[in-house]
């Protein structure tokens, strides 16, 4: 089988400091820990950097910032993972749903516009897999409204538009590290932000509200342990060390597929001129006369996983449920787009192939 995603760190990478981190029994708050948040500052270019248990706990943290009330909005992208309304939801406040553009399937500027009330208290802005384009728009929206803009960069790690990173572009960003992202912990996530005062509540809202006083902790306020343990930070660190080009080689590989896919009626996910994208997935819009779980049932029998683009957040049963409305290009990228394996294992032309052979039973 050819998996949809491969991890890009082996044992061995890790072995020695794995035994390191072993016989100095520093599970946590060690030495991996501080020299991956520091890493991952460097690479984006930002003062302030904090590991997380997850995507999720990152982008909640976040919102927590900006003292949501029950009665708040936030706008939300509608292609993502359901983390990105979640967070919203856990609030108790109100995900407001912007559809996304159908070519680079991220977050539309009027859509925003178009949904910012007295109640707007936050934007989130997700680079669908891992796609930037279009960000340094909403920023400058949000500026103008005076919106705080998170960045749900769960996937775009490596990615950049304009020549600034992902992390450096919107006022928080959050990363992911899943098994799903191109950089793994495994579980585990991050927090990029430039702002001194959030750094300081950030440091000490995720951990348990204390800070530093007299060699003791003070626990000036109530928090939260959504820290990362070493083992894990040390796995971020070997991988970031490499990501570039980890980036490199996937845009290589998503470029065959585009060269072979094309001409078969498949269009590239549209990534604009000044944008690096890091191939988090290989995504293309499949053709009219194509079903989607059609294809991907035969690819799997031909030992190629793959799946859909990800999801159309107001189409979800629970959404859908509560707040009705779907939005159409989200719902139509949802049931048009396929994700390609894109790793050191794959070959562009043996999965093309089979697509091939696919088109020419229809
Ligand atoms: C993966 C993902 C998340 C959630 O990240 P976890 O680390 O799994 O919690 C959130 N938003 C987007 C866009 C994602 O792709």
């Amino acid at each position: 089988m050819i998996r949809l995603v491969e991890p890009y760190i082996r044992f061995e990478e890790v072995q020695h400091e794995l035994e390191q981190i072993f016989s100095s029994g520093i599970l946590t708050k060690g030495p991996f820990v501080q020299q991956f948040t520091d890493s991952l500052k460097q690479y984006v270019g930002a003062r302030h950097s904090f590991l997380t248990t997850s995507g999720t706990t990152a982008l909640s943290t976040c919102l927590r910032l900006f003292n949501i009330q029950p009665s708040d909005e936030v706008i939300v992208s509608d292609f993502s993972f359901p983390a990105t309304a979640n967070v919203v939801e856990e609030l108790g406040a109100k995900p407001i749903f912007a559809d996304v553009d159908l070519d680079t399937f991220n977050m539309l500027p009027e859509e925003l516009e178009k949904q910012i009330t007295p109640k707007t208290k936050a934007v989130i802005f997700v680079d669908a897999l891992g796609n930037p384009t279009g960000i340094h728009q909403i920023k400058q929206m949000c500026d103008h409204y005076q919106l705080p803009l998170i960045d749900d960069a769960a996937c775009a790690l490596g990615s950049s538009e304009n020549g600034v990173k992902s992390g450096k572009i919107a006022d928080l960003t959050c990363f992911s590290f899943h098994p799903r992202k191109l950089l793994t912990t495994g579980e585990g996530g991050a927090i990029i932000t430039d702002n001194d005062r959030w750094s300081s509540w950030l440091e000490r809202k995720l951990n348990h509200g204390a800070v530093p006083a007299n060699g003791q902790l003070d626990f000036v306020d109530y928090g939260y342990n959504y820290r990362l343990p070493d083992i894990q930070a040390l796995m971020g660190l070997k991988q970031l060390q490499k990501l570039d080009s980890i980036v490199k080689r996937r845009n290589q590989l998503k470029e065959t597929y585009r060269q072979l896919l094309e001409p078969l009626g498949f269009t590239n996910q549209k990534i604009a001129h000044h944008v690096i994208h890091n191939v988090q997935s290989a995504v293309f819009k499949i053709p009219e006369q194509v079903k989607l779980g059609s294809l991907i049932a035969y690819l799997r029998e031909h030992k190629i996983e793959s799946t859909f683009g990800t999801y159309c957040l107001s189409a979800t049963s629970y959404y859908q449920r509560k707040y009705g409305q779907t939005k159409q290009n989200a719902r139509y990228l949802q049931e048009h787009t396929l994700a390609l394996p894109c790793h050191d294992q794959v070959k562009a032309e043996e999965v093309a192939a089979v697509i091939e052979s696919y088109m020419n039973l229809l």
